[in-house]
């Protein structure tokens, strides 16, 4: 009985494990026409100064609104099309919409920022320098405005990504911070060799605080790494007053979260934080 027991579950699992792989399938077909099917939008998250509480910028996040499915969320589909060159045009796409889209709101804010997440595929492949430059002289975007985000642990991935930011980045004039600070494996000698400006605390180490002790010792010696190396630092995942006034305290330049807003679309940006500032 134990033996059938066994093959039957056996069998459950390769059933379980057969439709998984044929769904991803589907999935990563209909990723490849979302683009001109017009499936993709971004939305945007206001990030804000912590000491004088002025907006600062915003991240844009990508969504996928299947036809079927519903919403996708990013972390499902972004890691599917990083298996292929997919992400490559999505990753194209989204720093094309991201460009346009700051071109009409930089001139309602001068000093506002983008911040856009990059895939560490996008460095490695080439043309990416040329193409953010061309993309920044059609639209009159200056590379300052564009703070570019890379995952602490795409940074360590490979030798491409490395000499894209010695060699590229810098002299292309773009910001670059370095995402979901702390849940890589960054050796804190190359911290300070790369040209970065700016250190985001993953919000893993946020959304327990004050109940993890822990977190709070993590956050404050994140907050002191970054000013000891003249690093920005900013907190995403803030989620209430507490722990913003911890961030403040600690000494975190910019926090991000739902305590002050969803990612929204960029009409409810534009009516929630650019009028706003445009009538002070
Ligand atoms: P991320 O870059 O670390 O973005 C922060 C994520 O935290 C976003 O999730 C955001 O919606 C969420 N978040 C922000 N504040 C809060 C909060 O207070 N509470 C909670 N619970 N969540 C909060 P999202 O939009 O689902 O994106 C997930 C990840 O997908 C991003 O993490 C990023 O790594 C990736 N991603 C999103 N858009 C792009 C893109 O255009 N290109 C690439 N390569 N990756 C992207
Ligand atoms: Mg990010
Ligand atoms: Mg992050
Ligand atoms: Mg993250």
């Amino acid at each position: 009985r134990a033996k059938d027991q066994g093959r039957n579950r056996y069998e459950y699992y390769t059933h379980e494990l057969t439709l998984q792989v044929s769904q991803r399938f589907r999935l990563e077909g209909d990723l490849r026409h979302a683009i001109e099917r017009r499936e993709l939008y971004l939305v945007w998250q206001p990030q804000f100064s912590l000491a004088s509480g002025e907006l600062i910028g915003a991240e844009c996040l990508l969504r996928w609104q299947h036809p079927e499915h519903g919403l996708v969320p990013p972390d499902e589909f972004i890691p599917l099309a990083e298996e292929s060159d997919l992400i490559l045009f999505i990753g194209d796409w989204v720093l094309c919409a991201a460009i346009a889209q700051m071109a009409g709101w930089q001139a309602r804010v001068p000093s506002l920022k983008a911040s856009i997440n990059l895939s560490p595929r996008q460095l490695s492949a080439a043309g990416l320098s040329q193409r953010i430059r061309s993309l920044l002289e059609q639209y009159g975007v200056s590379p300052g405005r564009i703070q570019l985000e890379l995952t602490e642990s795409g940074l360590m991935e490979s030798q491409a990504v490395n000499a894209w930011l010695g060699q590229e980045a810098a002299s292309l004039g773009l910001l670059l911070s370095i995402d979901d600070f702390g849940t890589g494996y960054s050796s804190l000698s190359r911290l300070k060799t790369l040209p970065i400006n700016q250190l985001k605390i993953d919000r893993s180490f946020v959304k327990d605080i004050p109940d993890d002790e822990n977190d709070i010792a993590i956050t404050r010696s994140i907050i002191g790494l970054a000013r000891g190396l003249e690093l920005e630092v900013v907190a995403e995942g803030v989620e209430t007053a507490y722990q913003e006034r911890f961030l403040r305290e600690a000494g975190c330049d910019i926090a991000q979260g739902y305590y002050y807003s969803r990612p929204v679309s960029a009409a409810e940006f534009e009516t929630r934080y650019l009028r706003s500032q445009k009538e002070e």
